[in-house]
């Protein structure tokens, strides 16, 4: 390609423009924010909530960008081994993953260090600028329209490829609509989520813990009884990050003395830090109220030159951290699309076969988990109450087993699909787990 134009340059689009710089000559990323060297911009407020990376996140990010682990613990950020990544169900420490790995940094300073490295390859560069519109030759896209951040005139990029990474509240389905196309259809589930993160000065209060994990299961009907759900992350600076989530009238708010009452009522490591440790700054709350992807491959008709990426295809519960893994691994799909040279002149199916197949284990996970929520009210999938039913089971063996929980947290990871879990010997040692006790 002469061009592929990424519209958008947050985690999704620098990572597509990473992907893209093998196969376009020119890469050029929009991206309307002023992003500082702190990795903070104005427009997308979840940068400042903890963002964990799972563990096939992980693979993708050091596969695209070899080293950059080792440049980010450099640079501050940890990476958590063994009992220093720890999972709690009820208040109760799952068994531990033997070879488990998760790194400990903020999302800003994660995505600073992948904005570096994607402006320093040679045929990717980056343009302040808002994308406005689409450009259409035939039934195809071939070029990007922008204008100036404040308004102003901007310019046209031809462009053989245009990628949608403008995240969740993308404007391209009303572009398309101006232009004569369908609006992909949306699955979307309410949930009423709310987030709130806070940084602490980090001692050796907890050692070398650099995750807890802690979530209601089963046993509380999936309500904040026995402990409140939250989690924290040893970050780069000598922080910790610490989050509290909430969902309906259990929202967590902006007060920093509620915060502190509220993670004494969680597990060890959050209560520890609650009184051992200075918050620093306030209280960031989010609110996240739906579930929602859109479904192109359900299109008849989608112009050529153009995909979706990221929070624009979709957009799922922050609670599951998968997000960023979801962005990396659509970009993956756009590689191995781009490696059969495919035409602009037709639409990208078999990228959006590709991407979609990701999204649906993504989906197929959160939403269920999200449905054992009382106040969750569907959409219920078929089978549902026995589905719900052997989850439950499952979950509650991967407390006592590490074998069970391996292969439980494979899932959770996105290293395995949710079909991993529906294995006859694998079940058949879970139900051994629960009857031995
Ligand atoms: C509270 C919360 C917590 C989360 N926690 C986690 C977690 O722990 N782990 C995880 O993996 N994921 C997590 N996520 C999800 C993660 O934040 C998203 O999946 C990720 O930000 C998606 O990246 P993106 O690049 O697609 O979209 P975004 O990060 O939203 O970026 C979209 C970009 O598009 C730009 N843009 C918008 N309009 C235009 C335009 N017209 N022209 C050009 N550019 C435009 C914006 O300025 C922005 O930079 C969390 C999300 C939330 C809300």
């Amino acid at each position: 390609m002469k061009r592929a134009v990424v519209m958008g340059g947050s985690y999704a689009g620098l990572f597509a423009a990473r992907v893209l710089s093998d196969h376009a000559e020119d890469v050029v990323v929009v991206e309307p924010d002023a992003i500082g060297p702190d990795g903070l911009g104005r427009l997308t407020p979840q940068r400042h909530q903890l963002h964990a990376l799972l563990s096939m996140g992980h693979t993708q990010l050091e596969r695209w960008f070899p080293g950059i682990t080792d440049d980010l613990v450099k640079g501050g950020a940890l990476l958590g081994e063994g009992e220093d990544v720890r999972f709690y169900l009820d208040g109760r420490l799952k068994a531990p993953v033997p070879g488990a790995r998760m790194l400990g940094a903020t999302r800003p300073f994660l995505e600073g260090h992948l904005r570096r490295r994607v402006e320093g390859l040679g045929n990717v560069r980056s343009v302040r600028a808002r994308a406005t519109g689409l450009v259409f030759r035939g039934d195809r896209v071939a070029g990007v329209t922008t204008e100036a951040p404040g308004g102003g005139a901007g310019e046209t990029f031809d462009a053989d490829l245009a990628v949608d990474a403008m995240g969740r509240n993308s404007p391209l389905e009303d572009w398309l609509v101006r232009h004569g196309w369908d609006r992909a259809p949306v699955d979307g589930m309410r949930i009423d989520l709310g987030y709130a993160t806070a940084l602490f000065r980090r001692g050796d209060e907890l050692g070398g813990t650099v995750v807890a994990h802690s979530s209601p299961g089963p046993a509380s009907g999936y309500l904040p009884t026995v402990t409140e759900p939250g989690a924290l992350t040893a970050v780069e600076g000598d922080r910790w990050s610490v989050v509290l989530a909430g969902y309906a009238g259990h929202r967590p708010g902006p007060d920093p003395e509620e915060f502190l009452r509220r993670m004494r009522r969680c597990v060890d490591p959050l209560r520890t830090v609650a009184d051992a440790s200075p918050m620093i700054g306030g209280v960031r709350t989010y609110r996240f109220v739906e579930s929602r992807r859109r479904v192109h491959t359900r299109l008849d008709r989608f112009p050529g030159g153009l995909v979706v990426v990221g929070d624009a295809l979709a957009s799922v519960n922050p609670v599951y951290g998968q997000g960023l893994t979801l962005a990396a691994l659509a970009s993956n799909a756009l590689g191995a699309h781009l490696r059969a040279a495919p035409s602009p002149h037709v639409p990208a199916r078999d990228y959006f076969r590709l991407a979609e197949a990701v999204v649906d284990g993504a989906w197929e996970l959160s939403t269920a988990a999200d449905l054992a929520q009382p106040h969750v009210t569907g959409p219920y999938p078929r089978g549902y109450r026995v589905r719900k039913w052997v989850a439950d089971r499952l979950t509650e063996a991967s407390v006592l087993d590490s074998a069970v929980n391996a292969r439980y947290m494979g899932v959770v990871n996105m290293e395995l699909p949710p079909k991993a879990l529906t294995d006859v010997r694998f079940l058949a040692r879970a139900a051994r787990v629960l009857i031995d006790g």
